[in-house]
């Protein structure tokens, strides 16, 4: 039988906590499972390489960031696989590219359209322990590629999905809580979650796993199990949904700092002017979260949308270039806002979840900025400093 596990960054920080992992892979090996690992960037690796671009220009080139960042992983590969190989196991290091990873898409942002799959198998068929970096492929050039930060994640489930096992995560937190345990200690930790919460949990902010890994576990059915790779204590597990999920209308709370908030004020109203802002952001690949317009005043508009504080630099160019075509808008950029949102497949078949948190809002006297619902979530983007309080109201008032 196949598994595959993956380690991410802070398991693999040192030697010692290498060795700690190979323990864990061993002892898959001896029960009688042929085990791929998936390895992120030893510790902060991958954030030291962009510094390092980053001393260079603001703006390097995407291959070239590529070529840098797919370095990280490479490194932990090839110790990883030593250490195994020194306790007496065959093991194998591949990159992603050897471990036949091929993307499509823009550089630092790739997807994974195929997997040729037969090395991993011959080898594993050999009686090896296949080491795979994470976060890397191929494109069509023969280019090496990035999948996105936290993009080992998504490796780790697409080779799942391809060996038809289940996919082991393993990370610096024990399991998956229904809010931040470091921003709400008294969360609760998840049994098991469906891949329909969890892809919403992910998107909205909750760090624990990649979102596109998760959207891959549900089209692929690869059941995921999040556990911690120090303590032998039970994870959560990510699978399908069922009724016997906790009754509850929320599941959890997603925080996230990332937002970046732009207000464009005294747009000249028309569809066209409209989607010319939202185009030329397109245009450039960013990603935009919430919108909100106000009703024509004088035929004039604002508008307001956020985006991940990644693309600050590009959100600004566009702004410049449409500053040129509208001589009169206004821009404010707002980066102290976080955005709050809860989560439940509950919400489905329940009603009245805004109303109880805007009621929460008010009898708190939290302003919201932004509103955004999805079938299965709500988001409120707020002032960065009622964060904790809102969270806190919140995580009690639904009994997380
Ligand atoms: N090393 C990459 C990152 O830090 C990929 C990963 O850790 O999943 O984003
Ligand atoms: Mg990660």
């Amino acid at each position: 039988m196949n598994i595959v596990q993956k380690y991410g960054g802070s398991s693999v920080e040192s030697i010692e906590k290498m060795q700690n992992v190979a323990n864990r892979i061993i002892r898959k090996k001896e029960e009688g499972y042929d085990v791929v690992v998936v390895v992120s960037a030893m510790g902060k690796t991958t954030n030291q390489l962009i510094e390092m671009a980053k001393k260079i220009t603001i703006n390097p080139s995407q291959r070239d960031l590529d070529m840098l960042m797919s370095t990280g992983e490479q490194v932990s590969i090839s110790l990883l696989s030593m250490v195994i190989n020194a306790r007496g196991y065959e093991s194998i290091s591949l990159t992603g590219f050897q471990a036949g990873i091929k993307t499509e898409g823009i550089h630092t942002k790739n997807k994974i359209s195929d997997i040729e799959i037969d090395r991993v198998k011959k080898h594993l068929s050999n009686g090896k322990i296949v080491v795979i970096a994470g976060f890397q492929g191929m494109n069509e050039d023969g280019d090496i590629t990035t999948l996105g930060r936290g993009g080992s994640d998504t490796t780790a489930v697409a080779v799942a999905a391809k060996l038809e096992c289940v996919c082991e995560i393993y990370t610096d937190v024990d399991g998956i809580y229904s809010v931040d345990p470091r921003i709400y200690p008294n969360a609760k930790k998840i049994e098991s979650i469906s891949y329909e919460e969890m892809m919403e949990m992910s998107s909205l902010g909750a760090k624990i796993m990649e979102t596109r890994s998760v959207e891959i576990g549900y089209r692929y059915k690869v059941p995921i199990y999040v556990a911690s790779s120090l303590v032998d204590v039970k994870g959560s597990l990510i699978k399908e949904y069922d009724e016997l999920m906790e009754n509850k209308s929320i599941t959890g709370l997603t925080i996230s700092e990332n937002v970046l908030m732009i207000t464009v004020i005294n747009v000249p109203y028309s569809p066209e002017n409209i989607s010319a802002v939202f185009s030329k952001l397109a245009s450039k690949d960013v990603n935009i979260d919430m919108i909100s317009q106000t009703s024509p005043n004088n035929s004039l508009v604002n508008l307001s949308f956020t985006t991940s504080k990644d693309e600050e630099y590009t959100v600004m160019e566009v702004m410049t270039q449409l500053k040129n075509q509208f001589a009169h808008i206004e821009i404010q950029k707002d980066i102290a806002v976080t955005k709050v949102s809860v989560v439940g497949m509950g919400m489905k078949n329940q009603s009245g979840i805004a109303a109880q948190v805007f009621k929460l809002f008010a009898d708190n006297q939290i302003h919201f900025k932004l509103v955004t619902t999805s079938e299965i979530s709500i988001s409120y983007t707020i002032n960065s400093a009622d964060k904790q309080k809102a969270v806190s109201i919140l995580a009690e008032a639904f009994n997380l």
